[in-house]
């Protein structure tokens, strides 16, 4: 069975955006597309998995949502980067397109694309990783049995539920597949960079151990 790097898209792959809706909101996170390659060449699968209530909400059309898909793939392949699938969630509760406001099973932090992912793909989903800056995505990737790395960037608080402690805290996207790659062993311990700043989360995370 194949691993996977589940990778939340929003402040995770892309820069963060108040609802991203046309394809030139998305930038690249810096320092990724090396890393992501590596992985795919190990073997990995690259799934994204994101919640999109913009869709549900009406702020943009699956059309859209398509468009920005096209450019993020588009973005990677610059790297050598292929997806190997999108999982999007297009629903919320207060929407006002009357078939998406529905309570679901796939908006994070509900483990849904994940699992289905793992369906679809063939993905062992105890030797995957999840990788999101928030902790529903934390939550997400815990509830669905992977490996979980918070990206801080410092909108999240140290959780009060176990299934919302993250297993590594990172402080930005390549730093976290950094993190996983020197965990799986595809990276040597050298290419870790050394903690230049104490956050709450280190402490938090270190006071835990
Ligand atoms: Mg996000
Ligand atoms: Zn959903």
């Amino acid at each position: 069975m194949k691993r996977a790097l589940f990778l939340d898209r929003d402040g995770t792959l892309v820069e963060p955006r108040h609802y991203p809706s046309t394809p030139s909101d998305l930038v690249l996170q810096p320092g990724i597309g090396p890393l992501l390659r590596m992985f795919a060449a190990a073997g990995w699968e690259l799934v994204v998995v994101t919640n999109q209530s913009g869709l549900a909400r009406g702020y943009f059309t699956e059309e859209a949502l398509e468009r920005m898909h096209d450019r993020l793939r588009e973005m990677l392949r610059v790297w050598g980067v292929e997806l190997h699938a999108i999982y999007a969630c297009p629903h919320h509760i207060e929407g006002i397109v009357p078939h998406l406001a529905v309570h679901c099973r796939c908006r994070k932090p509900q483990p849904g694309m994940l699992l289905e992912a793992a369906e679809d793909r063939g993905i062992d989903l105890s030797r995957s990783w999840m990788v999101g800056d928030i902790l529903d995505d934390v939550e997400a990737g815990n509830r669905a049995g992977c490996r979980t790395v918070l990206v801080d960037l410092g909108t999240e608080g140290v959780p009060d539920r176990p299934e919302r402690w993250p297993r590594l805290v990172a402080r930005s996207t390549a730093d976290a597949l950094r993190q996983i790659a020197f965990a799986e062993e595809l990276l040597p311990p050298q290419a870790l960079p050394v903690p230049s700043r104490t956050s709450l989360w280190s402490s938090a995370v270190a006071a835990r151990r």
